[in-house]
């Protein structure tokens, strides 16, 4: 009779597909649940971390401080990480199940959801994903060439995301110097020309989805006024409820924030980051290149707490040299996977991948790719272990793989010339990279390219 799966004789199987946040959260309830696990986390690149090393803020560190936890959970027993292996590519889904009882799929949100209007593909129009993914010397971005030589950037959205990108262009070089951010990214806004920076909002001051840590920042900056418009402030009464909800204390924050900023007189700071509430982008334009934008102003209706911004017809234009669009990150497919186009997520059921009708035996799913593009680094832990509760009580029905083996993974690997990248390896690069950074005050200069990674390792 077979040996049960989660034993000594046959430990339980998993493999995990994406190395951030909700990988190593799922990889860690797994190896902690008293059974016998092993767990083999994938990741296209050969550095983890995932949004943590490529999304967070350069100036943010101290959220990165989070990978000390990672690191620890990538010593514990039975887990090993398989760095620069590209699933869907370099082996298939349906080649992992010969090897692996389950797979979790936590392979996060990485490009960007469309605005969907006339100009958006304009020269001169980015999205945020790029421009983040560019600043954290992401390699698939590294060249990617922004045009920082005009005077007015725009970003379109209100999250978190956005505020991240004006940041960035409102620091000074000197305050960013220090911070782990790519060195082309230093090096390109060292010799922007961007004088204002405007943030666009289809919605009001309530409702804005950026947090007040956030916000307040642009309080403080060397080079920068923030600017609101005091009349930008007057709320409806269906908004003011919403501001009198005690659950709403995050968005009277904010408020107060805007407000305060509303209430200070610029002190003539070479740059302006001037904050918009309620105006939608509906046209891009210009002549070859983005030169200007067409904006409706928007009311909002509805209940309080679910209120949307609806057109006007009142348009404006403004003068705009390069716009970034940041309305929310999106999932992509992998082949094998069974997929939902419209929410970019893997359908689901509480963790469990499901046809859009029924459960997908031995598919799950956790994180962005799972819920959408939502919460902070922290949110993705409860999530993880919900999935990874749903998994354990499904051990019994499993189907076990036909060679438990991950030896026999790497040899196929090695077959097909994938360069698998272990945790000690990574350990290597992060090493370099840290030292690499000690030398320019940095606390690491991040490899760029994959090369220059792997050439670490030779
Ligand atoms: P987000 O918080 O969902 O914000 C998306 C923004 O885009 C919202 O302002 C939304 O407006 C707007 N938007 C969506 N569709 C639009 C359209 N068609 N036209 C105009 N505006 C549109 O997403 P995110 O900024 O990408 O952030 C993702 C998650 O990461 C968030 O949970 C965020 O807090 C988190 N994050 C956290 C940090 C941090 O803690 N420092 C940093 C970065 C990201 P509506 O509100 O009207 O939908």
């Amino acid at each position: 009779m077979p040996s049960k799966l989660g034993t000594e004789e046959r430990p339980l199987r998993i493999a995990i597909i994406g190395s951030g946040p909700s990988g190593f959260y799922a990889a860690h309830p797994l190896l902690k649940s008293g059974l016998k696990v092993k767990v083999d986390m994938y990741d296209r690149l050969p550095a983890p971390y995932g949004l943590v090393r490529y999304g967070v803020a350069p100036d943010h560190a101290k959220i990165k401080n989070v990978t000390n936890v990672f690191k620890k959970i990538a010593e514990l027993p039975g887990f090993s990480f398989l760095g620069n292996v590209n699933v869907g590519k370099d082996i298939s889904v349906e080649g992992l199940k010969r090897f692996y009882d389950a797979i979790i799929f936590t392979s996060g949100a990485e490009t960007d959801r469309k605005l969907g209007i006339p100009g958006e593909d304009l020269k001169g129009s980015h999205t945020a994903t790029e421009f983040v993914a560019w600043y954290n010397g992401h390699p698939d971005y590294r060249s990617r060439q922004f045009d920082l030589s005009g005077q007015v950037a725009v970003i379109i959205g209100q999250g978190n995301v956005a505020i991240d990108v004006c940041r960035i262009l409102c620091k000074t070089v000197e305050e960013l110097k220090n911070t782990d951010i790519a060195q082309h990214a230093l090096d390109a806004l060292a010799k922007s020309n961007i004088k204002e920076i405007h943030l666009i909002g289809r919605r009001g001051p309530v409702q804005a989805k950026f947090t007040a840590a956030e916000i307040r920042e642009f309080g403080e900056l060397t080079d920068c006024d923030p600017i609101v418009d005091p009349k930008d402030l007057e709320v409806s009464d269906v908004s003011q409820a919403e501001l009198d909800n005690p659950k709403n204390a995050a968005n009277l924050k904010n408020y107060k924030i805007l407000q305060s900023y509303a209430n200070r007189q610029p002190s003539g700071k070479p740059k302006k980051f001037v904050i918009h509430f309620l105006e939608s982008p509906v046209e891009l334009a210009g002549k070859g290149k983005l030169q200007k934008l067409i904006l409706e102003k928007n009311k909002l209706v509805g209940e309080p707490g679910k209120q949307t911004a609806q057109g006007t017809g009142i348009k404006t234009e403004m003068n705009c040299d390069i716009l970034f669009r940041s309305v929310g990150y999106r999932g992509i497919s992998i082949e094998g996977v069974p997929f939902h186009d419209k929410w970019g997520v893997f359908p689901n059921k509480d963790g469990r991948v499901t046809d859009g009708e029924h459960v997908v035996p031995g598919f799950y799913t956790a994180g962005w790719i799972k819920r959408g593009p939502s919460g902070v680094v922290g949110t993705n832990k409860p999530d993880s272990e919900e999935t990874v509760a749903r998994l354990l009580e499904d051990v019994n029905q499993l189907t076990p793989c036909k060679q438990p083996d991950t030896k026999a993974v790497l040899e196929l690997l090695a077959k097909k010339s994938v360069w698998v990248v272990s945790f000690d390896d990574w350990q290597k690069i992060d090493a370099s990279e840290i030292a690499r950074g000690q030398k320019v005050g940095k606390p690491r200069e991040k490899y760029t390219s994959v090369d220059e990674m792997l050439s670490v390792l030779k």
